[in-house]
């Protein structure tokens, strides 16, 4: 039976807590129990990261392809070995059902084991030019990173935190949320014990903004790569900007799903419920704004609720359990102000709508149809387990729709018309785009957005470029 460990900070691989400093409670969303107290940083230990990163730096700026690889493909085969205590581990700290904590840390390997293959194809360029002289493009790693991970996938957010500093020949400093330590603790010990060297990849706790301003208002940073809101995004590119450190900025969506009368609805259905109560609605590419053909919509609609009902809701470490708790006492409670607001306003509550049972922070699988767009929950990302469905009569206005938004994230397609599908690639605004399908990612593909929904790429060859600057060098 997995215990769920004993929390610190690592600085320069040593295992730091207690000495008088700060803690924060971990709690688990299912129960509503303490976990254990997290340290969190005070400002010695930063400045203590910093240094550290600094050297770290120095040294594996210097690596082989070969070393960073086996580091990677070691630590990728430590998280299978440990695939059951990571996931439990993340189950208990963010509340989503096991089965999803597994596939959490299978990605995690998928991804490891790419970036390893990439250390080897980080090609320059060789430019055309005179006999006797010489121009190259070279690609170099940017620095030391500050990787700043949200906790709605809390082994998969650190991995992507990690890997790509890793596989560029950086170091990183990853402050993951105080309410998931230890699953980021167990992937950034995975690479640890895989060799690599302590002072490369280290991990701090803290209050967000007093971490994130000495972290960034330090010139030995030179990379920003962050995963959270929107309107916390746009204030770290601030920070960031003081000492110019390059940024990935990973933000919210609010992902449109264009469903047109001559889709395959029963697959449209199946695999959109399944996506939309996947980790209770918490992630950042959830299906979340059904624009449907009219034609199809009150099937759609009646199919959609019939499957929110069908959810079997409850702690995510018991078998059978498809959706659990939310992630933090927030997460309801915007949920009440959002749906609360889109009746009031007129909108059709067709499933859940309430909280459920009187211990963790429960929400039933929740339907809304036929929603004014001025309802707040029609512009804001809900970040919740709450299908939006609203009919419309033609493409052009469901296009219209999709883009109506600053964010550009994930947007999905269905539709059985070949020319649809390639007009709908190429006007619907978003950094990923399924059509009929929702498999919108993989460790070789590029995984970000557009507009409000940020900048720059993790996971593909893009992923390990965001981790380094060209530099051209010319002989004469
Ligand atoms: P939040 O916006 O305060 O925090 C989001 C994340 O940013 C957290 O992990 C937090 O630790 C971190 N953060 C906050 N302030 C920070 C700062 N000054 N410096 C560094 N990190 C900081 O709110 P929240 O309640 O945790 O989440 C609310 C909203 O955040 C959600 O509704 C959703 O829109 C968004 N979110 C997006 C993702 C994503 O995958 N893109 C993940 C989690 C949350």
């Amino acid at each position: 039976m997995t215990q769920y460990p004993s929390l610190h900070m690592i600085i320069d691989g040593e295992k730091v807590s207690g000495g008088g400093r700060r803690t924060f409670p971990v709690v688990n969303p299912a129960t509503g129990e303490t976990l254990a107290e997290l340290p969190l940083a005070e400002a010695a230990d930063l400045d203590r990261a910093l240094e550290v990163a600094d050297r770290g730096f120095a040294i594996w700026r210097k690596s082989t392809p070969q070393e960073r690889a086996n580091v990677l493909q070691g630590a990728a085969r430590l998280m299978v070995e440990r695939q059951e205590d990571l996931a439990r581990i993340a189950t208990m700290e963010e509340g989503k059902p096991l089965a999803e904590s597994r596939i959490e840390v299978m990605m995690n390997v998928g991804l490891f084991n790419f970036y390893a293959g990439e250390c080897f194809r980080i090609y320059g360029r060789e430019l055309v030019r005179p006999e006797g002289t010489r121009s190259t493009i070279r690609h170099e790693p940017v620095g030391p990173v500050a990787a700043f991970a949200p906790w709605n996938f809390p082994l998969g957010n650190p991995g992507r935190k990690l890997g790509a500093p890793v596989a560029a020949g950086c170091s990183v400093i990853l402050k993951s949320a105080e309410e998931t330590p230890a699953s980021a603790l167990g992937i950034l010990q995975c690479l640890l014990d895989a060799g690599l060297p302590k002072e490369v990849a280290q991990a701090v706790f803290g209050v967000p903004d007093e971490v994130s301003r000495h972290l960034l208002g330090s010139p030995i940073i030179r990379k920003l790569s962050f995963t959270g809101s929107t309107v916390v995004g746009k204030h770290l590119a601030c920070l960031a900007t003081q000492n110019m450190q390059r940024t990935t900025m990973e933000l919210g969506g609010h992902g449109p799903v264009l469903v047109f009368d001559d889709a395959d609805v029963e697959k449209a259905l199946a695999t959109a419920v399944g996506g939309k109560y996947r980790n209770a609605g918490q992630v950042c590419v959830s299906p979340t704004r059904f624009i449907v053909q009219e034609d199809v919509f009150e099937k759609f609609r009646d199919g959609f609720i019939a499957g929110a009902k069908a959810q079997v809701v409850g702690d995510g470490l018991v078998d059978g359990t498809t959706m659990g708790p939310m992630a933090n006492p927030r997460r309801p409670e915007a949920m009440e102000r959002l749906i609360g607001d889109a009746v009031q306003r007129g909108a059709k509550l067709g499933a859940g709508g309430e909280r459920i049972g009187n211990q963790g922070y429960f929400y039933a699988p929740s339907v809304l149809s036929e929603i004014p767009l001025d309802a707040d929950i029609m512009n804001e990302e809900p970040f919740g387990p709450v299908a939006l469905i609203n009919p419309y009569r033609s493409e052009d206005e469901m296009i219209a729709e999709a883009n109506r938004l600053p964010y550009g994230l994930a947007a999905y397609c269905w539709t059985g018309d070949y020319k649809r599908q390639q007009r709908l690639a190429a006007q619907v605004r978003a950094g990923m785009v399924g059509i009929n399908s929702h498999m919108i990612g993989g460790a070789d593909a590029p995984f970000g957005g557009v507009g409000w929904s940020g900048h720059g790429s993790e996971d593909g060859p893009e992923g390990v470029l965001a981790c380094m600057v060209t530099k051209a060098v010319h002989e004469g």
